[in-house]
């Protein structure tokens, strides 16, 4: 695909367009592989956490991730605390964000991401929790607290799981279940990030996080993943979100009303496609699909009320 559609994917009028032209029957197939970075599922070594990453699009595997067939907000709702749980109003929740950024060197194509770029980070995350992108306005907004910066080349390339992963979390990671610990780094891969989920942390603190491809952040390289979309999409899972497409057209979803049955992820950007007999069109615009970042930009008011639960039940 042209330079052109890229551009017009990416304006503000386009995204309209997309909201507007949801209510049309088109289909459009996944187009051929054009990029080097997807999100694509894979083989979580735990189910506990998410893992967004990709090979080929749409060569990816289906490996066996065990979706979840229970869900542990589910539990906490029939609980005392669920059973008097109290929605918090828009904005009133700040979660502190500390960033860590991890590089191979000093200079940007190493990973050393100069704080402009970290602030325009932030500006997406606020934007696309507030509802100022389209959607839902949730609870949450993040305030930068604190950015490390971290020259260590094992760390840079660190893998999901990995030994490195835990001994820079271990060096780095500040805070309670209330702070968002985010690292950049450069996983390899294709990796575009990932996330531990909310009801983890009481067992695994040292872990919590989320772990970010450097060159995903806006303006970072990773066409057409770069337009800072990601930090919101792992910003969901660790507020407890699961993708749209969990679980297919069956069973629970992702555990979201008002979210459209999705039979698995979609990419680029298919207005109208419907892959579910429930009602609704595929949810290709919400931040929790695997579309580009031109498409995505919201989430729905369902989801900020996961969110809220699963702040209160885990993070507050
Ligand atoms: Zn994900």
């Amino acid at each position: 695909m042209g330079g052109s559609l890229k551009t017009q994917l990416g304006s503000k009028a386009f995204r309209r367009a997309v909201r507007g032209a949801l209510t049309l029957a088109v289909i459009s197939l996944v187009m051929a592989p054009g990029a080097a970075f997807a999100r694509i599922q894979g083989s979580p070594v735990c189910e506990t956490d998410h893992i967004d990453y990709g090979a080929a699009r749409g060569g990816f595997a289906h490996d066996g991730h065990s979706a979840p067939t229970s869900d542990p907000l589910s539990s906490w709702r029939a609980s005392a605390e669920g059973k008097t749980f109290k929605r918090h109003s828009t904005g009133s929740v700040t979660v502190p964000v500390a960033f860590h950024v991890i590089s191979s060197g000093p200079t940007k194509a190493e990973g050393n991401v100069p704080n402009s770029m970290i602030d325009a980070q932030m500006r997406v995350l606020n934007d696309s929790f507030s509802g100022a992108s389209g959607g839902a306005a949730t609870a949450f907004r993040f305030q930068l607290v604190t950015v490390t910066r971290t020259i260590n080349a094992d760390w840079y390339d660190m893998g999901y799981g990995s030994p490195d992963e835990r001994t820079a979390k271990a060096a780095l990671r500040v805070g309670g279940a209330e702070t968002l610990n985010i690292y950049t780094a450069s996983p390899g891969g294709n990796l575009l990030g990932w996330a531990t989920f909310p009801n983890a942390y009481a067992e695994h603190p040292e872990r919590d996080g989320v772990v970010l491809l450097w060159q995903s952040l806006p303006k970072g390289g990773a066409d057409p993943y770069d337009e800072g979309d990601t930090a919101p999409h792992e910003a969901g899972h660790w507020l407890g979100l699961y993708h749209t497409f969990q679980n297919g057209c069956s069973n629970n979803g992702d555990y979201v009303a008002d979210t459209a049955f999705e039979k698995g992820p979609a990419f680029e950007c298919p207005v109208g496609r419907d892959t579910c007999r429930e009602p609704g069109v595929d949810p290709i615009t919400n931040l929790m699909d695997y579309t580009d970042d031109a498409c995505m930009f919201e989430f729905t008011a369902g989801q900020a009320r996961r969110m809220d639960e699963a702040w209160t039940a885990y993070r507050a």
